[in-house]
Formats: structure tokens, C-alpha cells, sequence
């Protein structure tokens, strides 16, 4: 079963994908699926002896190209809709334990590649208003799989959390003629409170609004809605300044650090989003200390009122601090 409802008391789109129960969970090393496929051994779901990095499309969608019908009729109180959209996945490496952080510049460069190729496609289809890519790594995110991947999905329509981000941005654009997120960059840059890493194309900082205490935005610097407004020199900064984020977080607590990362990018409904939005990269790290995790409770999950018991300028120093200690062992 793969459907969409309307929730008429918060006009919000749900999608049910029921069949994705039985998905492949945490898998034994030798089981698992995103390895390449070595000769003598079971087939994976990547048909190559070897490989470098590889799009796929997700076995488990949540959304398809070929949804079928919804299960239950429309009706004007619960609208249904069918489930339409792409989810694939992007296998970062073919080393099982490898992470994005421990990729070399030149590979991530490459990676920013495939995003902005997928984006430019997955955007041309019809019937796709968002392409979002993400990564949520660590058991602490709730991972199904440990092999270093992220995710693309591309929605029927702007998902809601961004859809309030634009509708903030055009607020701030009507109010001032400016967009908001050069004007954050800007106000970052003045003093560097907290910027943990000063690019010459990006920016990445603790936000002053930050919801969790390691939160990190890196943002463009010159007006680009998406990555295929940057030019060349600017993805050889982008490669570089998030390199050097996740590096720092690694360095933050001297583990593998869990986190959501998510690129927000001009949507993709020709609906002339472009002057007001901004592409940006947002990492959210669950965690809040070495051992302890911030959890979304009532505040959080159910009223959507954030708490940070964290300082973002001090926060944003240790993430400095973190930073410098990666690059120095990076030099020896
Ligand atoms: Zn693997």
C-alpha cells in the first residue's frame, strides 16, 4: 500500500508506504546489500565487482514513478492521493566502513557532482516540485543500513518544514527586498561568533536560532538557489568547507558523529522561488553531549516550540576548536 492523505486539521500531506516494514535492517557486514557484488559471493544490489560511487533507485520507496491508484477513495474531508515521486539512493563508497567525513576532498567534489547532475534531472521530470537530498547517519538517527549513503527523494509538492522556510523568505524579501539568507550570511561574517568555518564561496554556522546544540548551516555566500547555480571554483569550496565540518565533528567528541544532513535547494515547481531562497546545507547531530542525546518531546514534537539547552557562540567554538585539531592531525 503506497498513498498519500491530507490531514485536514493541519494541511499536511502524509504518505503510507506500508510494504517498507520488511526492509533490510541492520544487516551483518557480510550481508550487506550496498557492498559491490564480489565474484563467488550472493549478489548485492549493486551488480559490479567494484565501484566508486552509484545512484540507484531505493528497493523500498516510499514514493514511485509508478504509484497506482490510492487504496482509499478521495473525499473532500480525507483527500488521497497516489503516492508519486522518486527515492534513490547514493552509495558513497564502496567500503563498507567508510563515512562522508573520511572521503577525500577530491570524492566529495565528486559527490557535489552527482547531486547537482541528479538534481537537474530528477527536477526535469513532470510532476516533481522538490528534489531533497539528505543523509541520516548513525543508529542514533535510526540508519537501517551502516554502508555510507544518502537518500534523494523527489516530492509531488514543497514538503512542509520547507515550504515554511520560502514562505519566510518571501516575508523577509516583501519587508526588505533582500534575501534573507545573504543578509544571515552577512550578519555571520561581521563578527564570526559563530562561524566555524569561513570559505572563500561558503560559510558554515552554528545558526543564532539554532534548535540543537551542534546545528550547523553552510550556506553560499553569493546568491545561488541551487547547486546548479555554483560554479566550478565555488563546489571546490563547498568540497572543501564541508569536508572540514564533518571532520570537526568527528573531532568534536572523538567518535563517528550521528546527524541529519539535509541541502535545501530552490524548489522545483518553475514557481519563481529563485530570488528569496538560497542552497544551503543544514546538519542536525542528535547529540547534545559525548553521551547524551537530545530527544524531541512535548515541547519539541508536539508543539514544535524548540529548547536548546546549549549556547550556539559557545557551541560554535567548540566546533572551531574541533576544527583546527582534524586539520592539524590531517597535516601530520
Ligand atoms: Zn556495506
Amino acid at each position: 500500500m503506497r498513498e498519500r492523505r491530507f490531514d485536514p486539521t493541519t494541511g499536511e500531506w502524509v504518505t503510507f508506504a506500508a510494504h517498507r516494514q520488511n526492509r533490510t535492517f541492520l544487516p551483518p557486514a557480510e550481508y550487506c546489500p550496498l557492498d559491490a557484488t564480489r565474484p563467488g559471493h550472493v549478489p548485492t544490489e549493486i551488480d559490479r565487482p567494484s565501484y566508486d560511487m552509484v545512484v540507484f533507485d531505493n528497493k523500498f520507496p516510499s514514493l514511485s514513478e509508478d504509484p497506482g491508484p490510492p487504496a482509499m477513495p478521495s473525499t473532500p474531508l480525507y483527500p488521497t492521493e497516489p503516492g508519486y515521486g522518486v527515492c534513490e539512493v547514493v552509495v558513497y563508497s564502496e567500503v563498507h566502513e567508510a563515512t562522508l567525513a573520511a572521503l577525500s576532498r577530491r570524492r566529495i567534489r565528486g559527490l557535489i557532482e552527482l547531486w547537482a547532475d541528479r538534481y537537474a534531472l530528477l527536477a526535469a521530470k513532470d510532476g516533481v516540485d522538490y528534489v531533497f537530498i539528505f543523509e541520516n547517519k548513525g543508529e542514533a538517527i535510526g540508519v537501517t543500513l551502516h554502508h555510507p549513503h544518502g537518500q534523494i527523494y523527489a516530492y509531488p509538492e514543497i514538503p512542509p518544514k520547507l515550504f515554511r522556510e520560502l514562505v519566510a523568505a518571501a516575508d523577509h524579501r516583501d519587508e526588505t527586498g533582500r534575501n534573507v539568507f545573504l543578509d544571515v550570511v552577512e550578519r555571520e561574517l561581521s563578527d564570526g561568533l559563530r562561524v566555524v568555518v569561513e570559505g572563500a564561496a561558503f560559510v558554515a554556522f552554528v545558526p543564532f536560532w539554532a534548535r540543537y546544540p551542534y546545528e550547523v548551516h553552510i550556506v553560499a555566500r553569493r546568491h545561488a538557489p541551487s547547486l546548479l547555480d555554483l560554479t566550478d571554483p565555488e563546489r571546490d569550496d563547498l568540497a572543501d568547507v564541508l569536508k572540514q565540518v564533518l571532520i570537526g565533528y568527528d573531532a568534536l567528541f572523538g567518535f563517528s558523529m550521528p546527524y541529519i544532513m539535509a541541502l535545501h535547494q530552490c524548489p522545483t515547481d518553475d514557481a519563481g522561488w529563485e530570488p528569496m531562497t538560497q542552497f544551503h546545507i543544514e546538519f542536525t547531530p542528535p547529540h547534545r553531549t559525548a553521551t547524551k542525546l537530545k530527544y524531541l518531546a512535548g515541547s519539541e514534537a508536539s508543539a514544535g516550540a524548540f529548547i536548546n539547552d546549549t549556547v550556539p557562540e559557545a557551541t560554535a567554538a567548540e566546533l572551531r576548536a574541533a576544527v583546527a585539531r582534524a586539520l592539524a592531525a590531517e597535516e601530520v
